[in-house]
Parts: C-alpha cells; structure tokens; sequence
C-alpha cells in the first residue's frame, strides 16, 4: 500500500490546482498538438477488483479442502491487498507453499488476461479529467504495461466501457509487445517515440521510475506520480515530480 511517510501528497487544493493548469496546457497552441500520457494499472484504473474477483474464484474450489483460507478469501476487500500477491496471502494466513503455488499460478493465468479487466474499476476523478483533458484539445495516450497479445482488447473494452476517451480520433493505446518485457524498459523505449504523436505536456504514472523517465525525456511537461500501489524496491521519486492520490479535481 501507499507509504503515506514516503510520499508528500499535494492537499486537495493544491492538486485541483495542478489538475486545472494541465487541462489548460491541453489547449492546442498551433505548434505541436498536446499530448497526456497515461498509465492504466494503478494510475487511471484500480485493479484490486481484479484480484478479489480471481480471489473469489479460487475461494470457490477451496471451499472443501482449505475452508477456513476461502472464507477469508471471500471477505477480503481492496484494502487488504499489498501489491505482492505472495504480501496478500501471508495476510489472509496462506503460507503454505503448495497453496501459495496453487494461488499464484491460478492468479496469473487470469490476472494478465483480456476477459478479467472488465472488474477494474477507474480511480476518483480520472474520467473526468481524461475527458476534460481531451474536450480541451489534448490527445490522449495510454501507455500502459499490459501486453498487446494477451490484453490489448480487453483494454480497449475497459477503457470504452468505464467512459475513457478512446476509440476516437486524438487517443491512442499503446501496449507492451510482449508479456515478458520489463515495464519501465518498455516504457525509456516507447517514450521517445510519443514525439511523432505530438508535445507530452504531462504524464501520469504509479511508478516511480517512470515518471523520472518522463521528466527525464521531457523536462518541460508536468510528470505527476498517482501514489496508489507500486512495486517495491522502486527508485527515489525525483523532487520535481508532483505526488496525487487521485483525479478529483473539484
Ligand atoms: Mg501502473
């Protein structure tokens, strides 16, 4: 979970007024058409509902072996989750390595999969301000981790289905090419490459990492780190990055 001792949140104010000066840099200018780029996974969208839902699922063929460990499966809430399915489960009391095995691999052949993104749920705010941001003039970029072969149309159909902008002209997804690919490599790679799209004038991630790669590729725009879940182990966070728990922005 968010280490609220590591990372300095702006208080409201002064995020609905970060969130209401990115909007007005989506207004086009004549050069460049403005770009905001976006992180799914922990940014934009809450996945928790995905992994309680899988939960719920292997709740289910554990109700007679291990009914104690389903019970307290099926009462888990989004809060409960760290970000290392292994951290959720010594949690709930799963420690047993033959449960933990079953666990971790009945997660993964459903987490990373089109049809289980439809439990995602969008963060406060962040359709609003992705919609602001695009009537404003904005193209919207989706640059998230997720992989293309395995996840890119779910992704797609998420997006539609929680009211993001996509599907129109001015959006673009961009998946990863292949699962295995680290995600902040992926990431340094395709950066560079939003130049053809237009001028990033903001970027938002729930990796530290990334949004030092973006600040890094471009100074000029506004990098903000959604301090939701991260991996752990991440890099120091680069001061200049601005720090949001969501999109409200009054
Ligand atoms: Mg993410």
């Amino acid at each position: 979970m968010a280490d609220v001792d590591l990372y300095k949140r702006l208080d409201p104010g002064a995020k609905s007024a970060l969130l209401r000066r990115i909007i007005a840099r989506c207004e086009p200018t004549g050069g460049p058409t403005p770009v905001v780029v976006f992180d799914l996974d922990g940014t934009l969208m809450d996945n928790r509902p995905r992994t309680l839902a899988i939960l719920r699922e292997l709740a289910g063929r554990w109700n007679s072996k291990n009914p104690d460990s389903a019970s307290r499966l099926k009462a888990a809430a989004p809060s409960d989750l760290s970000y290392l399915l292994t951290d959720s489960l010594a949690r709930f009391g799963i420690t047993r390595s033959e449960m933990v095995s079953e666990a971790e691999r009945f997660w993964r052949e459903r987490f990373f999969a089109d049809d289980s993104l439809k439990d995602d749920v969008a963060l406060p705010g962040a359709v609003d301000f992705a919609r602001a941001c695009y009537a404003k003039g904005a193209i919207c970029v989706y640059l998230t981790g997720r992989d293309l072969p395995m996840m890119g149309i779910g992704t797609f159909r998420s997006l539609r289905d929680l009211g993001f902008p996509i599907g129109v002209p001015g959006t673009e997804l961009v998946c990863k090419p292949d699962f295995n690919m680290p995600d902040e490599a992926f990431k340094r790679l395709e950066a560079p490459k939003l130049a053809r799209v237009g001028r990033v004038v903001a970027a938002f991630d729930n990796e530290p990492a990334n949004c030092n790669v973006f600040l890094e590729q471009n100074p000029e725009s506004e990098s903000v780190f959604v301090d939701t879940q991260h991996l752990p182990g991440a890099p120091p966070l680069d001061p200049r990055v601005a720090i949001i728990d969501d999109f409200s922005f009054g």
